[in-house]
């Protein structure tokens, strides 16, 4: 690529996806204002998340905490069981707590400096690139995967996406494209055109506003682009869980308890599992019906470390979690408490357990695959 050729290319693609964008960009709730706080609610939702998953829970999310205040002050049971479903719920306790100090420091005002945004608990580069570009219009470039893709296919750039390096380089590009006092609706632009026309598979070249100097197209590389190395597979993990049945003043209610305050879906509400013991020969066993003896021998002594005792399970059905490093393949048994004593008196139940009936859950958040099989077994 000659330098003449790279800086008409990039004057075209600067001038064309502008135009473009105002003239097609999609009427989406958090495109209505320049709210930082709006953007940077949005950006954090989008993160690994459709559009059209997030529209919904963007609106509920603006109805309950309309503004930095309504957020810093929110109790966090509340925030996550707005953010139920999205997934990623470190995304949502980040966001409270850099909430928590704007509303502190800087008296509920979204900074506008790089070194201020980028601080904030949870915000990247990309995010920070968002919030300054859309909010403030600031000439700050905002890349993440869907334009790295873009570019690469653009510029033909064969550099491995995976790497830091080449997102410093694309950095470095995306900002140098940036037309002057445009920098909102220029990084937007290029999320769109990633999101509607340069998509992942099949991109759609002959409706695209850019094709005339697309370089990757020009080679038939518009599939092949971006390089990327693959990351590695989830690793699976067998569990046994169990939806726990009460049983007199308990009668129609289920045991759920709540996760640690740290690590994987910390402070979430769960039923109870426990890790299969050895793994690779059980999964062979792996199917429908499941292995009743073996899980409850696995899941009364891992309740027994709480002070529960386990009566017999039965089948219910089989789940699946896939988080970004571990996939949870569940065998889901129900079963009800052992009596604490020969006098059969109700077991005390240690203070992060809770008996809920199908009404009571909805005061709870929960992973989407405890959802899951409470709503099929509440459903049954
Ligand atoms: S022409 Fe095709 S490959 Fe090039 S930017 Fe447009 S959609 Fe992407």
């Amino acid at each position: 690529m000659s330098s003449s050729e790279s800086s008409e290319q990039k004057q075209y693609f600067s001038t064309e996806l502008l135009s473009w964008y105002r003239r097609h960009k999609r009427d989406l709730p958090w495109r209505r204002s320049r709210n930082p706080y709006h953007i940077w609610v949005s950006e954090i939702m989008l993160q690994q998340t459709r559009v059209d998953t997030v529209i919904p829970y963007f609106n509920r999310f603006m109805d309950k905490f309309p503004t930095v205040a309504a957020l810093a002050e929110a109790p966090e049971d509340e925030v996550l069981k707005a953010w139920e479903g999205l997934g990623y719920y470190s995304r949502a306790r980040n966001l409270q707590s850099a909430v928590r100090e704007v509303q502190e420091r800087y008296g509920g005002v979204v900074p506008d400096t790089k070194e201020e945004v980028a601080s904030l608990k949870g915000v990247g580069p990309y995010t920070t690139g968002a919030i300054l570009s859309i909010a403030y219009n600031k000439p700050e470039p905002a890349v993440d995967g869907n334009v790295m893709r873009v570019l690469s296919r653009y510029f033909l750039i064969e550099d491995d996406i995976m790497k830091g390096s080449t997102r410093v380089s694309m950095e470095k590009l995306a900002q140098e494209l940036i037309p002057e006092g445009a920098a909102g609706d220029f990084n937007q632009g290029l999320m769109e055109l990633g999101a509607l026309v340069c998509t992942p598979k099949s991109p759609s070249c002959l409706t695209c506003p850019v094709m005339a100097h697309c370089a990757g197209r020009a080679a038939g590389m518009e599939e092949s682009l971006p390089v990327k190395t693959k990351a590695k597979p989830p690793r699976p993990e067998r569990r046994y869980a169990v939806v726990i049945e009460g049983a007199a003043e308990h009668a129609g209610r289920v045991l759920i308890r709540q996760r640690p305050a740290e690590g994987l879906l910390a402070r979430l509400w769960e039923l109870p599992h426990a890790a299969v013991p050895t793994a690779p020969a059980a999964a062979e066993a792996r199917g429908e019906g499941g292995d009743p003896a073996a899980a409850h021998a696995a899941l009364a002594a891992h309740l027994a470390g709480d002070g529960l005792g386990l009566g017999p399970v039965g089948w219910l059905m089989q789940a699946e979690h896939t988080f970004s490093h571990i996939r949870w393949e569940m065998d889901v048994y129900t079963g009800r408490l052992e009596e604490a004593s020969a006098l059969l008196l109700p077991v005390p139940l240690p203070p992060h357990y809770r008996w809920v009936n199908r009404e009571e859950m909805e005061q709870y958040a929960f992973p989407n695959v405890f959802l899951r099989i409470l709503n099929a077994y509440f459903g049954r």
